[in-house]
């Protein structure tokens, strides 16, 4: 129900309910003046009566009472009027005229009671009154009734009864109330239409200001409240207007500044207010990503939050990320949500692809094209590739695979928010990829590019905590250039580097990913064997012998041979500790020295120490 038809509602049920109280007091008020008024009337024709019969009987004309009665009750709304004698009267002055005994019983009940009755007769067309007044004997009146009357003080000696019709004051009361009704009728017609007048013009501003309030809700914030009104109506239109006239000027503001940080973000709410909010929230989770991966100390664990990101901004549940150094042509897959994922897309390279996941490199020098092109195509999972280049040297890229094409598009739609945090990501990973270079080529032996005593130093340890932790093992191999000092006096020292790097060659070529070779000193070199059986290792260590000892060097015009000697320990089966572990491949190369050279030595614990000299 609308507002007005409310008001007017209540205002006319607020009228017809006081009328309806008004005519109820009207009503009552009319009936008890009308029976008050018959009373009245009633004590005076009932003294009249009993005077007047008084005077017939002094005068000796009671005979001619009938007149008399008859003149009386033919007097205006008196219905009928009749005296009744008592019993005692009739006993001493006869029956009288005919019927003048008690007619009813109200006139017998009065007789014996000597208290008045008054009865209110209701009928459909009419209203009377009966009223029958007793009358007592009394010695103090004048003529003193006691004189004729056969009676004692206080005795009833008949009554009269009196019939009034008092119709009249229902019929003048129904009119009264009929008067009300009809000016009440007016009056609320009136009121309705002065309260429709300016009930009106406020109704119209509440429904304007509900308009504008729901659209401002909306964002809509041109809306205007229009109103003729010039008091505190008016006022209330004014103060909302200029409000929503400031708030669109400011996000009209916003909204356009704003669009200069959006970059990727896509909002779709027509709401500014909606859209200004995400936008705002998403520069925020962007800005501490930004501010959380700078604290990052490599770029391994900002990797790991860019994973986080994916599953997360990207909703990408099936995914890989890929880092592609342009530069050595390598290929790493950083993470990847299943690990059979890119291996069993079935493509011509696929054995290499599966390669990069199990050893985490992969040397082939994919373009993106080429990587991309291997998540496209297969089986009924849809895919999407999202190249981005970090620096000119790296890049990282990421496929994403979904369940369906509506998923695929939805993916897509947020890849332009996932650029905005590798954007965020960009110089974070740039000074970390920096620092990796740098702390790599300290890590890194100039002459052979093989790792270092530092890097040994640094990372034995935790090569060793982990090989504990995943019940691995390794096989130290302790090798040294046989009679190495000759070639230097000889043939000089560029020769020398020479043999140096050709069997840091030789190791590279014979020693697997997981294996690590280390340039232990001079021309002194440690390898470390990933798990390998003792036979295993001491196989390898043959072998690097062999194909070392039959390579030739040129030294000025001719052609030189070296050989190699080279201790092997076990980790952990000789010792718990690396470092002792190392020493005592030291121990058995030095055995392998004494023992002539050129030769493979497996370490044994009753070696004994070992010397500087070999
Ligand atoms: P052995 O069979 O007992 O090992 O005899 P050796 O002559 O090889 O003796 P040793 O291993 O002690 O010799 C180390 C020599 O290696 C000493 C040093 O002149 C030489 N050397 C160390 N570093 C380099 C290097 O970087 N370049 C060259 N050319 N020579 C080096
Ligand atoms: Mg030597
Ligand atoms: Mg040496």
């Amino acid at each position: 129900m609308s507002m007005k038809r409310r008001i007017t509602l209540s205002l006319a049920m607020t009228l017809v309910g006081l009328t309806a109280i008004v005519i109820v007091i009207v009503a009552l008020q009319f009936r008890d003046y009308g029976i008050e008024s018959a009373k009245d009337k009633s004590k005076i024709v009932s003294e009249l009566v009993r005077d007047g019969l008084t005077v017939h009987m002094i005068n000796g004309i009671m005979d001619e009472r009938d007149f008399f009665m008859r003149k009386i009750s033919s007097s205006r709304n008196i219905d009928e009027l009749w005296v009744s004698r008592a019993d005692s009267v009739i006993e001493q002055f006869g029956e009288g005229r005919k019927g003048e005994g008690p007619r009813d019983a109200i006139d017998h009940k009065v007789m014996r009671s000597g208290e008045a009755i008054e009865r209110v007769i209701e009928m459909p067309d009419k209203v009377y009154l009966r009223v029958t007044i007793p009358y007592t004997a009394h010695y103090m009146d004048s003529p003193n009734c006691l004189d004729c009357h056969i009676a004692q003080e206080g005795d009833v000696l008949g009554s009269v009864s009196m019939v009034f019709d008092i119709s009249e004051v229902r019929q003048s009361g129904m009119l009264t109330i009929l008067k009300i009704v009809l000016a009440a009728v007016g009056i609320l017609a009136l009121v309705v239409l002065v309260a429709n007048f300016f009930i009106n013009r406020y109704l119209a501003l509440f429904e304007s200001l509900t308009d504008a309030i729901k659209k401002g809700q909306e964002g809509n914030f041109k809306v205007r409240v229009e109103t003729s009104l010039k008091d505190e109506g008016g006022d209330v239109a004014h103060w909302l207007n200029n409000l929503y006239d400031k708030l669109n000027d400011t996000i009209y503001h916003v909204d356009r500044r704003i669009t200069i940080l959006i970059g990727g973000i896509r909002v779709k709410s027509e709401n500014p207010l909606v859209r200004t909010r995400q936008v705002v929230d998403e520069l925020v989770a962007i800005y501490k990503f930004k501010k959380t991966i700078e604290l990052d100390r490599n770029k391994e664990e900002i990797y790991d939050r860019l994973v986080a990101v994916i599953r997360e901004r990207l909703e990408g549940s099936d995914f890989a990320l890929f880092e592609i150094d342009h530069q050595i042509g390598n290929r790493s897959v950083v993470y990847s949500t299943q690990e059979q994922w890119p291996c069993n897309l079935g493509s011509e390279e696929s054995s290499d692809h599966c390669r990069a996941l199990r050893t985490g490199v992969n040397v082939l020098s994919d373009d993106f094209d080429r990587l991309c092109s291997h998540f496209e195509g297969h089986g009924s999972l849809e895919h999407v590739c999202i190249p981005f280049r970090v620096t000119e040297r790296i890049s990282l890229l990421v496929a994403v695979s979904a369940a369906s094409a509506q998923e695929l598009e939805a993916i897509k739609d947020r890849i332009g928010i996932f650029r905005d945090y590798l954007e965020a990501a960009r110089p974070v990973l740039e000074s970390r990829y920096l620092m990796a270079i740098l702390r790599e080529s300290s890590l890194r032996d100039g002459l052979t590019a093989l790792y270092n005593r530092k890097f040994l130093d640094e990372f034995a340890d935790q090569v060793a905590h982990q090989a504990a932790r995943s019940k691995v093992h390794y096989a130290l191999l302790m090798l040294d250039i046989d009679y190495f000092k000759m070639v230097n006096d000889t043939y000089g020292h560029d020769v020398g580097d020479v043999i140096i790097k050709g069997l840091a060659d030789v190791l590279r070529e014979s020693i697997r990913e997981s294996d690590l070779a280390v340039r232990f000193g001079g021309e002194e070199f440690l390898v470390m064997l990933y798990s390998p059986t003792e036979a295993g290792a001491l196989e390898v260590a043959e072998k690097i012998r062999t194909t070392f000892a039959n390579r030739t060097f040129n030294a000025g015009g001719e052609s030189l041979k070296k050989t190699i000697s080279i201790g092997v320990s076990m980790f952990p089966d000789d010792a718990e500790g690396i470092w002792k572990v190392i020493k005592f491949a030291d121990i058995a190369l030095y055995r392998a020295k004494n023992a002539g050279r050129n030769r493979v030595m497996r370490f044994s614990h009753d070696m004994g120490p070992t010397s500087e000299a070999y």
